[in-house]
């Protein structure tokens, strides 16, 4: 009874006038994410770029201190806030609830592996993908920077867990390498180090760039996920200054006339507690922004 009481809340929150372009009951597949990339490569005018910025963790409730609502008994008398990445992309794109977890039918873990992997590939794990980290991508299951890359792309995978590199994405990387595709994986012990690394990939020329930030998640372990731990929300509103920088950096390039960027920020898990992977909503319930609107890139 309890857990009802608190889903019909976080739901309210979710809903609350002006924060998301659709609602908890219209909430998107992560797997629109590829999608969205795919479809930017395809369709743009000038030069495609990407840049995709993973938010590790971080639940679609925590936009609420991000972008005002018009209810100010959810998002207090808060006005949207000028260094922010999320209010920026949802300027001109659109901010969207989406779900993690796959189908009721045949779930998948609502954890890190899971997560960043449906994203990347445009589809909900196979089996015995859905649960633990004992797999690597085979080639059946390709992402993104494999798809672009074989295409000529020049495109970049920076992260700090070292399953990425050891397990999920392992064959990709091996595949890369024989290849000579370029591909690169670079792995980093700090969200710091991680945001040089990605202002260097900015300008080094990469056509996709990905890197996932962890203090999200990192805080939720250590504290609690949820509203209303300050610590985790801390997180939260510091990384998006972080990522609004580097919005800052894109716009910098020499060529930047003559490109055409899609800016993506997303979150592979919610939690509850100090943890994730359940079916929960607060665990299955994760946010998309883009810096162009869904529909003008998927129908
Ligand atoms: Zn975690």
């Amino acid at each position: 009874r309890l857990n009802m009481f608190s889903n019909k809340k976080y739901i309210k929150s979710i809903n609350a006038n002006g924060i998301f372009d659709n609602t908890y009951e219209t909430k998107m597949p992560q797997t629109v994410i590829s999608k969205a990339i795919l479809a930017h490569f395809e369709k743009s005018q000038k030069k495609p770029k990407c840049l995709f910025i993973g938010w590790d963790g971080c639940r679609a409730d925590a936009m609420k201190y991000l972008i005002k609502s018009d209810d100010e008994k959810i998002s207090g008398a808060n006005d949207t806030a000028v260094y922010s990445a999320i209010s920026a992309l949802k300027q001109n794109g659109g901010l969207y609830v989406t779900y993690v977890g796959a189908e009721k039918n045949a779930p998948q873990e609502t954890s890190t592996a899971q997560g960043w992997a449906s994203a990347l590939c445009g589809r909900w794990m196979k089996e015995p993908w859905r649960v633990g980290i004992k797999w690597s991508l085979d080639d059946d299951c390709p992402t993104v920077l494999k798809t672009l890359s074989v295409k000529g792309y020049q495109t970049s995978f920076s992260a700090i867990w070292p399953i990425h590199f050891d397990n999920t994405y392992k064959n990709e990387i091996d595949f890369a390498d024989k290849n000579n595709l370029n591909q690169y994986y670079c792995k980093f012990e700090t969200d710091s180090q991680l945001y040089d690394n990605l202002k260097e990939r900015i300008q080094s020329d990469d056509d996709f760039i990905f890197g996932i930030f962890e203090n999200p998640d990192m805080n939720g372990h250590g504290t609690g996920f949820g509203d209303s731990n300050y610590r985790y929300i801390a997180g939260v509103c510091n990384l998006d200054r972080l990522s609004y920088k580097l919005l800052t950096e894109i716009k910098k390039r020499n060529t930047f006339e003559d490109e055409e960027w899609l800016v993506v920020i997303a979150s592979d898990h919610g939690g509850h507690s100090t943890r994730h992977g359940t079916q929960s909503i607060t665990d299955r319930t994760t946010f998309l922004a883009l810096s162009k609107p869904i529909e003008e890139l998927i129908k």
